[in-house]
C-alpha cells in the first residue's frame, strides 16, 4: 500500500521505516530540511536501537523515501500525521498548531477514499474537529494513537501489544478500519488485539494509558519518600508488592522519576483537558502525580549535597547519564539532565557522561562539562551520581574499577540500579533513593 507520514520525529520517523520494512511504499514528509537530508541519505537523525537498520533496507529497497514537499502524499492511501504535540508555552495545555499545521498542508493532496490516520497524542476532542476540516476532501479521519517505547520503537511499531482506531460511525468508518487493518497486516495477522472504537475513546486509551504509567512511577516513590523518614528499603517493599498479579512489579523502580517528551506534557494537558470539559477534580491526582515525581529530582541533588558534608560549591561531580532513560538519545524533560543542572547551580564542577545523548543535551545546556568516555568523566570525582540506567553503568561499572579512578567514595544511585553491597564493600558510601 503506498502510505505517507507527515512528521518525522521519534515517532515517525520510525513508523516510516517500520511500515516499508513490512512492504509498504512509503513517503515521510517533515518541515525540517535538515532531518529530511539526514534520512534521505539513509542517516537516523537521532539514536533509535534497530532504525538505522530498517532506515538502510528501505532506501535501499526503494520503498521508502523522504521530503519536505507536502505535495508527495498525493496518490497515498493512508496519510500518517505524527507531528510534536508540546506544552503550550505558559500553559499546561497541548500545543495543537502542528497538527493543525500539517492537516491544513495535507488537504489540496487528499482524494475521496483516502484514510488520514492522526498519530499524535491529542487532547480528547481533537478528532472529531479535525474530521470536520478533512470530510470536505472525502477522506475519513481516523484517530491510531501510538504507545511504542523510545528504546524499543521499532519493535514496538512493527509489533505492537494492541493496534487502537478511532473510527466515525458507519460504513465509512468501517471501510477505514478495515484499511488500517490491512496497513498493519502482518500484527493482525498473528492475533495482535485490534480495538476499533469511537474518536473520544481512541483519544482517551492513548492519554489515560499515559497517566496510569505515570502515577505507578509516582506511587513508588511516594512510597520511597515514606521509607526515607521510616528506614525502610523501597526496592523490597516494590518486590514484594510487585509478587501480587493484581499490582506486578513492572514500573515500581523508585528513582529520580519520569520524563521525556510524552509523560510530563500528557498528563499535564490530560489536565488542562478535563478542566476545559468542567472535569477538573477526575484527575487532581495528576497534579501530586506530577509533584511527587519533581520532588524526586530534589531529593537526589540533596543526597549529593548531604553526602558531601552540606556544600558541593567546587566539588567534581560526575553525572552517569543525560537521556531521559537508557537505549535513547532523547533529553526532552529529562530528569537526569535536570539533576545534573540543579548541582551546576549549586556551584558544582559538574561532568556529565552519557553513551548517546551528549550532543542533545549540549545544545540545551551549554553550561554544563559533557565528556564522553565514562572513566574520564569519574576521574578525580568528589561524588558520582547515576541517573541513567545504562547498562555501562547499572552493570559494567565495577567498584573497584571506580575505585581506581577516584579518591571521591561517595555513590549516588538515582536509578536503585547499582548493586548497594557491593560498592559498600569496595568502600563507599552508597546513597539510594528510598533505602537506607
Ligand atoms: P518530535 O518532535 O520528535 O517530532 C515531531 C516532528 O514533526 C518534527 O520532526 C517536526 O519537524 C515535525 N513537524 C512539525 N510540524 C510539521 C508540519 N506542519 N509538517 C510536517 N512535519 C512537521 O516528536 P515525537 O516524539 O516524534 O512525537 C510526535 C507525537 O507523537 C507527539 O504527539 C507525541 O506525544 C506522540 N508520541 C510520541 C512517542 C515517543 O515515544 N516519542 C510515543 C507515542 C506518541
Amino acid at each position: 500500500m503506498r502510505l505517507s507520514v507527515i512528521g518525522c520525529g521519534y515517532l515517525g520517523a520510525v513508523h516510516a521505516a517500520a511500515m516499508a520494512s513490512i512492504g509498504h511504499e512509503v513517503v515521510g514528509i517533515d518541515v525540517d530540511a535538515n532531518k529530511i537530508a539526514s534520512l534521505s541519505r539513509g542517516e537516523a537523525p537521532f539514536f533509535e536501537p534497530g532504525l538505522q537498520e530498517i532506515l538502510t533496507e528501505g532506501i535501499a529497497s526503494g520503498r521508502l523515501s523522504f521530503t519536505t514537499d507536502v505535495a508527495a502524499a498525493a496518490g497515498a492511501t493512508v496519510h500518517f500525521v505524527g507531528v510534536g504535540t508540546p506544552q503550550q508555552a505558559g500553559g499546561y495545555a497541548a500545543d495543537l498548531t502542528y497538527v493543525n499545521a500539517a492537516i491544513d498542508s495535507l488537504l489540496p493532496h487528499l482524494a475521496p477514499g483516502d484514510v488520514v490516520a492522526g498519530k499524535s497524542t491529542v487532547p480528547v476532542g481533537t478528532a472529531a474537529d479535525l474530521a470536520r476540516r478533512v470530510s470536505g476532501t472525502g477522506a475519513t479521519l481516523v484517530w491510531n494513537p501510538e504507545f511504542l517505547r523510545e528504546g524499543w520503537a521499532v519493535q514496538d511499531t512493527i509489533d505492537p501489544d494492541r493496534l487502537v482506531v478511532g473510527v466515525p460511525a458507519g460504513a465509512e468508518g468501517e471501510h477505514a478500519a478495515e484499511t488500517l487493518r490491512e496497513v498493519y497486516h502482518p500484527a493482525v495477522a498473528k492475533g495482535t488485539p485490534f480495538i476499533v472504537t469511537d474518536y473520544a475513546t481512541a483519544e482517551l486509551v492513548k492519554v489515560s494509558a499515559n497517566a496510569f504509567l505515570a502515577t505507578k512511577i509516582s506511587f513508588i516513590n511516594a512510597m520511597a519518600e515514606i521509607a526515607e523518614v521510616t528506614g525502610a528499603d523501597v526496592t523490597q517493599l516494590a518486590d514484594a508488592i510487585g509478587h501480587d498479579a493484581r499490582i506486578g512489579r513492572k514500573f515500581l523502580g523508585a528513582g529520580i522519576g519520569f520524563g521525556g517528551g510524552c509523560l510530563p506534557k500528557d498528563i499535564r494537558a490530560f489536565s488542562a483537558r478535563a478542566e476545559e470539559l468542567g472535569r477538573g477534580e477526575s484527575v487532581n491526582f495528576l497534579r501530586e502525580v506530577d509533584a511527587i515525581n519533581l520532588r524526586r529530582r530534589e531529593r537526589a541533588v540533596q543526597l549529593v549535597v548531604d553526602a558531601l558534608d552540606g556544600a558541593v560549591f567546587g566539588k567534581k561531580v560526575a553525572v552517569l547519564g543525560a537521556a531521559f532513560k537508557p537505549h535513547s538519545d532523547d533529553v526532552r524533560d529529562s530528569p537526569a539532565l535536570d539533576v545534573a543542572v540543579r548541582l551546576h547551580g549549586l556551584g558544582a564542577h559538574v561532568v556529565v557522561t552519557d553513551p548517546q545523548a551528549i550532543d542533545n543535551a549540549r545544545r540545551l545546556h551549554p553550561q554544563l562539562a559533557y565528556e564522553a568516555d565514562r572513566d574520564a568523566a569519574i576521574r578525580d570525582a568528589d561524588a558520582v551520581i547515576m541517573v541513567t540506567e545504562w547498562d555501562e553503568y547499572r552493570r559494567e561499572l565495577s567498584p573497584a574499577h571506580a575505585s581506581s579512578l577516584t579518591h571521591g567514595r561517595v555513590v549516588v544511585d538515582g536509578r536503585n540500579g547499582l548493586d548497594a553491597a557491593a560498592w559498600r564493600d569496595a568502600g563507599w558510601s552508597y546513597y539510594g533513593m528510598g533505602r537506607p
